[in-house]
């Protein structure tokens, strides 16, 4: 068995479900997750921190060869470069226009290439982002692409904003839904690794089906496949 049929990847706009499907379905199969878009925002914040702007790809490409990335190197962090936890600021709403453009760059894409691959093949692994299924693992066990109409999106993005005790007053869902739909239409339109179903993914609607019943169907198929490997 090749050590990315191990490996469920799971695609879809922003709001469409795929932390929380990912992270059920990883407790569920004792699998490693990885939040990719979690690995976009810290680079996208610390460049735009540094003053690197996405046209200086000799900069970012000199400042990606001397950072150490680590990915939930304990139970409380979930990023960390080079020894400043990021795990709440990547979370600030402006961050998420930040990672879409910084997102589009070759040099970005592809030192993340590297890291996803490497830390999904120590451990099955289920990754959940835009290129998982297209670029990561198009060989994974399992692919899946997440839909949701934008409004359910805007709302549940709306609601998380909250959980994590960002100031929503100045926010209304009608802007949320737009900031949404700019982010996907630049995800989507982009040259590099854009946001597309795989070739092979099973397409799931989250607006119309219960998570558990998503969950519960994921990890049959996944359960199947593996048993025909071993
Ligand atoms: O998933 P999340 O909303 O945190 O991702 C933030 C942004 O990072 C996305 O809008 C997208 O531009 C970028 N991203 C990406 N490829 C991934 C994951 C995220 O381009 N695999």
């Amino acid at each position: 068995m090749s050590p990315s049929a191990k490996v469920i990847a799971i695609d879809g706009p922003s709001g469409s479900g795929k932390s929380t499907i990912a992270k059920l379905i990883s407790d569920k199969l004792g699998l490693t997750y990885l939040d990719t878009g979690a690995l976009y925002r810290s680079l996208a914040y610390l460049l735009h921190d540094k003053n690197i702007n996405e046209s200086e790809v000799k900069k970012i490409e000199i400042y990606l060869s001397k950072i150490h990335l680590e990915y939930s190197p304990t139970k409380d962090v979930l990023v960390r470069i080079d020894n400043e936890d990021l795990s709440k600021k990547i979370r600030e709403h402006y961050v998420s226009g930040l990672a879409s453009r910084y997102s589009k760059l070759p040099v970005v894409r592809s030192y993340l290439k590297s890291f996803q691959r490497e830390f999904a093949l120590k451990k099955p692994s289920v990754l959940e982002g835009r290129d998982i299924g297209t670029v990561i693992f198009p060989d994974a066990a399992i692919k899946i692409f997440l839909t949701a109409s934008s409004e359910i999106r805007a709302q549940r993005r709306f609601e998380q904003l909250k959980e994590l005790g960002q100031d929503v007053s100045k926010m209304d869902i009608n802007s949320i839904q737009a900031d949404i739909e700019k982010r996907d239409e630049e995800d989507r339109t982009r040259t590099e690794a854009p946001l597309k179903k795989a070739e092979g993914a099973i397409e799931m609607d989250t607006s119309s089906c219960s998570i558990d019943e998503i969950v519960n169907d994921i990890c049959d198929v996944y359960n199947q496949k593996v048993s025909l490997f071993k």
